[in-house]
């Protein structure tokens, strides 16, 4: 398979190229086609195999048409740390600099004011890390029912911080009828416990 054979956004597909990958990865071509399609998607996979890629490349094809309003975020993806999220961050920004979208960050270490700006003039693409993301739901600064993709990133790294609780608050406040990226590792019974309630028949992908 080819980049060019999977559907993408042109403008998505151009800044893959720009970005120098013409084959996709086992996770890539498994995962994209059925979330262009609108399937939820069930990602086992770990870091290294380019997992990153295989949610935010339909991601942005999805979003790339449409705008997003004031304090509801039309995306949503959740990692389990700074660290991560800021490379989730960065590989939005590569993916989408041929695009009109908006992206906001919202980790712990950055001060409220310049994420809230942000949250204001709406986001297209919200990555948080769910301590943070819950504290400004808490806040009244944001809201979660335009959400139409969430992803969870490391999952497996999720339960071992403690965050499944957030990660199940933060499914409930999303729309029941929202897409939905799961990815992790491994599947312990407890990350089991969790797609089987939050995802609606997902396309299981283990590489
Ligand atoms: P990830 O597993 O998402 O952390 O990605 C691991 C590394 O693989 C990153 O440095 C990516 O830039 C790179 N990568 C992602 N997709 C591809 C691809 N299709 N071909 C070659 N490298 C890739």
């Amino acid at each position: 398979t080819k980049f060019s054979e999977l559907n993408l956004n042109p403008k998505v597909l151009k800044a893959v190229e720009e970005a120098g990958y013409t084959e996709p990865t086992p996770i890539q071509a498994g995962a994209i086609p059925p979330a262009l399609a609108g399937r939820d998607i069930l990602g086992i996979a770990q870091t290294g195999t380019g997992k990153t890629a295989s949610f935010t490349l339909p991601m942005l094809s999805l979003l790339a048409r449409g705008r997003a309003r004031a304090r509801m975020p039309r995306s949503l993806v959740l990692c389990p740390t700074r660290e991560l999220a800021a490379q989730v961050a960065e590989n939005f920004d590569t993916y989408s600099k041929h695009l009109k979208l908006t992206k906001a960050l919202l980790i712990g270490g950055v001060s409220f004011k310049e994420q809230d700006k942000l949250i204001d003039k709406g986001v297209d693409v919200l990555i948080a890390t769910p301590g943070r993301l819950l504290d400004h739901f808490e806040r009244g600064k944001l809201l979660l029912t335009g959400v139409q993709i969430m992803v969870v990133d490391e999952a497996d790294r999720m339960l071992d911080m403690g965050f499944i609780p957030d990660i199940e608050r933060i499914f409930s406040l999303t729309p029941f009828t929202r897409q939905t990226f799961f990815f992790s590792a491994t599947m312990a019974p407890e990350i089991e416990r969790i797609t089987n309630t939050f995802l609606q028949n997902p396309e299981r992908i283990e590489v």
